[in-house]
């Protein structure tokens, strides 16, 4: 059974879209907790962030970098928060979230 997350990436469940290439996806957060609030994923189905093997992991940060400074440009932001929770959605990803301020988020 897909995850959430592959079934938005194969388009069944939709989602707005930031980025996209033939390895990772990124998208909008459905609960965002600021403006902008994006999830950046391998397509590759595997739960645990760090059981990616170690050349999909790195080409995964670089394209989340380059997201978070897409971001950058368009969301009026301090810096971008990055965060690997897991909490909810067996499919790595990591979490970028514009911030307003150093210790706050912009609810
Ligand atoms: P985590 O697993 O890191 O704790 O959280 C998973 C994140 O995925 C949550 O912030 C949640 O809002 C987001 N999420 C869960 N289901 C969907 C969905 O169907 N579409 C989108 N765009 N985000 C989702």
């Amino acid at each position: 059974m897909a995850t959430i997350f592959s079934r938005i990436v194969s388009g069944e469940i939709p989602s707005y879209k930031v980025a996209e290439d033939e390895r990772f996806y990124a998208f909008l957060d459905i609960n965002p907790l600021a403006k902008g609030h994006t999830l950046v994923i391998p397509k590759v189905e595997v739960d645990y962030l760090f059981d990616l093997d170690p050349e999909t992991l790195a080409g995964l940060t670089l394209f989340a970098q380059r997201v978070a400074k897409a971001i950058e440009r368009v969301v009026p932001c301090k810096r971008i928060g990055v965060a690997v929770l897991g909490l909810e959605v067996p499919h790595a990803h990591i979490h970028l979230v514009p911030l307003n301020k150093e210790s706050d988020i912009d609810f």
